[in-house]
């Protein structure tokens, strides 16, 4: 059954959402724009007024949404999550306000599977209440989209292993209370099965960070994008995660859901593009008139409408897919889930860097100054092209599903579809009917 509305009692937690977001977070946005602010769990700023109104989310129940009930979250599926993405996608502090945000949600999702009694006290309980942050690094100053290329190495030496190696862009490294890091136990396999997952506290002697990378927005040397190297880092072999070889399967755990949040929250900073464009044409006048009267502009709003709302449902469509997963546990589901949620990762960017381009281009040089989060929005979607993997291996990861089951014609020069060879079987089949009749179609 195919059905589009919102259960009521959902929809008045969405709307106690949305009001929260507009009115007690969109501000600290305006306040404290660095990308780094939120994760500083030591600064006046968390403690005064991010855990207020985390306790706020708690108490309304929306608190680590994506996480089961077991682990303190409400165990929503994928489309309510998606719902819920919407609207945090509105602020960058929102998602850190409802305890949903990257990497930390992955993390929580790794170490909910694998961690032991006392990493799960040490790192998962004080990180699903958000009183600390953590990083995730597996991208490889050398290469990220070809994990074959990863060089960073641990070596078993006793009850320890030993890293040496370089990792890139590990967000939030600065502020993070520990690494969860990829690395390869085993260069002889391909490293789809060599490589594992290990936790690493903050402070570890041979775990340093080169320099933070800010994106093109951030002052030089400020980002929070840790560039780090291990020299001989020892880490007890209890910190490795699940079983040694087991580092990509427990990555894809994390990645996919991630995704989906992503898409939900670009749509959340679509739709925000529509209002401003929305209320620009009906504001601004021009040549006697609004620039809404401009046919033009008015195709301009059309278009930024209809591709919002196509992606909109790609997105719900993609988590509803990974919900049935869920639920059937069958393989041809999960199957399909992969695929809808690859073609949204892909789909993600170009949508947004549309609409707000849109958005910008009516606002003239107000769109494109630094009195608007326009450019500042734009920008989110370059690097959603690129972060969780550029948008041409998803693209790829698409095709090869959809080619996956795909037969060569039986007629291999002209194919299933060619018009005088149906057409000649179509003869054959309504012969009684088309007889005595003078066939004219060709
Ligand atoms: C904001 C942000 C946050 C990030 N956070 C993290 C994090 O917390 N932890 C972490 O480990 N990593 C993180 N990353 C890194 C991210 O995962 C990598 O940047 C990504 O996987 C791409 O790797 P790369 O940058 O080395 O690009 P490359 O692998 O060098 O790819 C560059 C380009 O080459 C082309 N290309 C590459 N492979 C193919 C292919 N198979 N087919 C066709 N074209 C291809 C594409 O155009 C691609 O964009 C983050 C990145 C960003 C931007």
């Amino acid at each position: 059954m195919w059905d589009f509305s919102t259960d009521p009692g959902f929809q008045a937690e969405l709307d106690w959402a949305g009001e929260f977001v507009r009115e007690e977070i969109e501000p600290l946005d305006l306040l404290f724009p660095g990308n780094d602010e939120p994760y500083d769990r030591a600064g006046r700023v968390y403690r005064e007024a991010v855990r207020p109104l985390q306790e706020q989310v708690k108490a309304r129940g929306l608190w680590a949404a994506h996480l089961p009930p077991s682990l303190g979250g409400m165990g929503m599926g994928q489309v309510q999550l998606a719902l819920l993405n919407e609207i945090l996608g509105r602020s960058s502090w929102a998602p850190m306000v409802f305890g949903t945000q990257a990497p930390d949600s992955g993390n929580a999702e790794i170490l909910a599977h694998y961690a032991n009694e006392e990493q799960r006290r040490t790192f998962l309980e004080p990180l699903l209440d958000g009183r600390i942050v953590s990083t995730f690094a597996m991208t490889e100053p050398s290469g990220g989209a070809d994990p074959g290329g990863f060089t960073c190495r641990a070596v078993r030496d006793g009850d320890e292993w030993v890293i040496d190696g370089e990792k890139w862009f590990a967000s939030n490294y600065p502020h993070a209370a520990f690494v969860i890091a990829m690395v390869v136990t085993d260069p002889d396999v391909p490293v789809q099965r060599g490589a594992s997952m290990f936790i690493i506290p903050q402070g570890t002697p041979g775990m340093e960070m080169v320099r933070g990378t800010g994106l093109g927005n951030e002052k030089l040397g400020e980002g929070a994008h840790g560039y780090l190297r291990f020299t001989g880092c020892r880490v007890p072999a209890e910190n490795l995660l699940g079983d040694p070889g087991s580092a990509f399967a427990i990555a894809q755990t994390r990645l996919g859901g991630g995704r989906l949040h992503h898409a939900m929250r670009s749509v959340g900073l679509g739709k925000r593009a529509l209002e401003m464009t929305t209320e620009r044409i009906a504001s601004r006048t021009t040549r006697g008139g609004r620039l809404s009267d401009q046919q033009s502009v008015r195709q301009l709003l059309a278009d930024t409408w209809i591709q919002l709302e196509q992606f909109r449902l790609q997105v719900l469509h993609a988590a509803w897919q990974v919900d049935r997963s869920a639920r059937t546990g069958d393989r041809g589901h999960a199957r399909s889930a992969r695929l809808h949620i690859s073609a949204v990762k892909a789909a993600t960017p170009k949508t947004l860097v549309d609409i707000v381009y849109r958005a910008m281009h009516v606002h003239g040089a107000l769109g494109v100054s630094n009195e608007l989060p326009l450019t500042r929005m734009w920008n989110a979607g370059p690097v959603l092209g690129i972060a969780d993997g550029p948008t041409e291996v998803h693209k790829d990861v698409v095709a090869k599903l959809l080619l996956a089951d795909a037969e060569p014609a039986e007629d291999r020069l002209f194919g299933s579809e060619h018009i005088p060879t149906r057409l000649a079987a179509a003869r054959v089949k309504y012969a009684e009917l088309l007889a005595g009749e003078t066939v004219v179609a060709r």
